[in-house]
Parts: structure tokens; sequence; C-alpha cells
């Protein structure tokens, strides 16, 4: 049995008509950049994520950076945020002038340690950047409070985190501003580069609107430098429609995760993730611990079934941050499940007999290892 790592192809099969009529509709009105299926997808997902404001972008990166900009990072400034993530997270707060500063992670659920936050607080702390890793919110309750206690900004990287919740709280309304990617492959993907801002504060979102829009307050008025991050037509109105299949895939997902979870509860060798008690995970990644990776996904890939890494290296150890100066063991926690984490194949359309046989050829592998 072949059994891809992701599979985009299933999930248009379900909706192409959807998808040609919206494609359609945005070629008979020409509102390629910006413009009323940008406008309608914003409102819809501000209100998918109970928040008041959400700012179409060009893609994910962006939107980290539009909301580090409104809320007036720069030079001088740090920004604590956790070394297992994407590269984006950072690079976002680096294209500010600001500092990024890492702080571990904890184990179970590999998001920011609220318990570690306070050391890294200096003078020059002004925002702290929680991931919602793999699609499971940080613990916010303790981050709100530091945040709120030293008088520091909170957005939340919501890039693998749409429909994710935290106490009933939707992923991106939590923090002052949250950055979301609607990178093909995250849960909620467009057929392109999209993102998206999410916020609560009037100011904000209209500072964010002016900034991705070359700083205009009315057609050639620029009232700040700004840029161009616009989202496009299509995929605002590609986001429309998938917006609305988003809870489904959403469930699929976690019921994939509960039978993953149920099949590999005893297997030797490998620890299934685990879901916090304040969450709803939407396994944007399944990501599970083994030792000895290598031979794991190579005995897994003779089977037909394809894994992934993420990541396979932390920030901090990526020689775009060499300048930091931050060497290995600085982030254990962090480090070693950069060593040990993979992904198991994920997405909505996944049969059940192909998590099962996954499952049954994880169990064969981990009994072979146990007795040789
Ligand atoms: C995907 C992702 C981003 C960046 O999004 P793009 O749309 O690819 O620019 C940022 N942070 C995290 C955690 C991501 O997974």
């Amino acid at each position: 049995m072949k059994v891809p790592f992701l599979d985009l192809k299933a999930q248009y099969e379900s909706i192409r008509d959807e998808v040609a009529a919206a494609l359609q509709a945005v070629l008979d009105r020409t509102a390629f950049a910006g413009g009323p299926f940008v406008e309608q997808f914003e409102k819809e997902f501000a209100a998918f994520c109970g928040v008041e404001h959400a700012v179409g972008v060009s893609n994910g990166t962006a939107a980290l950076w539009v909301a580090l900009v409104g809320l007036g990072l720069g030079p001088g400034d740090e920004v604590i945020t956790a070394p297992n993530t994407f590269i984006a997270t950072v690079e976002a707060i680096s294209l500010t002038g600001a500092t990024p500063v890492f702080v571990d992670v904890d184990e179970r659920t590999l998001t920011l340690d609220p318990s570690r936050i306070e050391a890294a607080v200096t003078e020059r702390t002004r925002a702290i950047m929680p991931v919602h890793l793999y699609g499971q919110c940080a613990d916010m309750d303790p981050i709100l409070a530091i945040a709120r206690r030293h008088r520091l900004a909170v957005i939340e990287d919501a890039a693998q985190a749409q429909g994710a919740e935290y106490k009933g709280r939707r992923a991106g309304s939590m923090g002052d501003a949250a950055g979301f990617s609607f990178y093909p492959g995250k849960n909620l993907g467009a057929y392109g580069e999209a993102g998206a801002v999410t916020t609560n504060d009037p100011e904000l979102a209209a500072r964010m609107r002016m900034f991705r829009d070359h700083g205009q307050s009315r057609k050639y008025y620029h009232d700040i430098i700004g840029w161009n991050a616009r989202m496009d037509g299509f995929q605002g109105a590609i986001l429309s429609v998938k917006l609305r299949h988003l809870p489904d895939w959403n469930e699929a997902r976690r019921r994939h995760a509960r039978r993953y979870g149920e099949l590999l509860a005893d297997v030797p060798g490998i620890v299934p993730p685990t879901e916090a008690d304040y969450a709803k995970h939407i396994y944007h990644v399944y990501a599970a611990r083994v030792e000895r990776r290598d031979a794991f996904m190579a005995a897994l890939a003779e089977k037909g079934i394809s894994c992934a890494i993420h990541y396979p290296i932390n920030v901090h150890r990526q020689k775009a941050y060499a300048h930091l100066g931050l060497p290995a063991g600085s982030y254990p926690i962090s480090e070693k499940s950069a060593e040990e984490e993979v992904s198991l194949p994920m997405f909505p359309e996944l049969s059940e007999a192909q998590v099962e046989y996954v499952c049954r050829e994880i169990r064969r592998y981990g009994e072979i290892r146990v007795s040789a």
C-alpha cells in the first residue's frame, strides 16, 4: 500500500467544482490584487477565529512581519520565541531589526515553556512570540500573564493552527496579533501563497492594512513607508471556499490522530504526540518521537510509507543565525526533539485502512528491533 505524507490532489478532487466557480467569479470581476474576494475572506476568517479584524497578506512570513511592524517592533528590541520552529518565525523578527531571544519549550507539547520565559526578559524585551507548533496552541494563559506583568506584546505564530483551540478560544484570538499562513500544505491552504494577520485592535488593523499596501491611506497618499504584501484575489476566493470545509477537515485529522494514538500506544520505540488538557489540537503535523530516526524512516519508505521531519535543525543552529553565538546544548529539549521527531502521514483524506497499515508496519518494525 502507498501512503504519501500529504496528498493535496485528493482534497482538490473533492472540491473541484466549487474551486472552479470561485476562480471564474474572480476572472469575471477582474479582481486580482486585493479587492472584494479578499475582503470577503477577511470577514469570514475573522469570524472563524473569533476576532474583530483579519488582514489578508501575501504569505505567512509576511503576516508575522506585518504584525511585528504594526506593533512598532524594531532595532534594539528583543522578541522572545522558541528555537524549534520553521525559520520564518525568526526571520520576521530579524527583518524588523529586532533581536530574537530563544526560550526552550515544554517537553510534552514542544511549545514555549512559560516557566522559562521570565528569566529571558530584559530591559529590551518588547514582545513574546509563541508558536502554536504542529497545530497545538502554546500554553497561552501564563504567557499572557507574563506579558501583562512586563508590558510586552504577544504575537501568536498561528501559521499551523487554523481552527486550533486553547480552553475553547481559537488560535489567533488571544494575543495582540497573530500571523497565519495559507501555504498550500497548511490545514487551510491556498492554491498559491497567502497569509493573514488577526487582531482585536482596530488601530493596529488599520496600520497593518496601510502597511501591506505601500502605506497608502488613500490612492497615492502614502502616510508611512510600507510594502506590497497584498493577498491576491484568486487566493481570497479559494480560501473562502476552503474555509467552509475546514472544520470537517480538522475533525478528520483529529480522528486519524486518535486512531494513530490507539494503535501506537504500546508499540516499542515510538512515542506518539500528546494533546494537552487545555488544547484542541488540529494536527497540522502528527509528530511522533523515535530513536534512530533514519532507520525508522527508511524501513517505512520500503513499505511505501512517506514520513517527514519538522524540523531537523533548530533555528539557533542554522548558519543564518550563527551570529547569535548559541552553541549546541543551549536549548536541550528543542535540540532533542530535532533529533527524534518524525512526522507520520497526516491529511484529512487519509483512509482508515492507510492509518492502520502505517501502524501495522511501525509495530512490525518496532518488534523486529526489540528482538534483534
Ligand atoms: C508555514 C509557517 C510560516 C510561514 O508561512 P509562509 O506562508 O510559508 O510564509 C511561519 N511559521 C510557521 C510555524 C510555519 O509553519
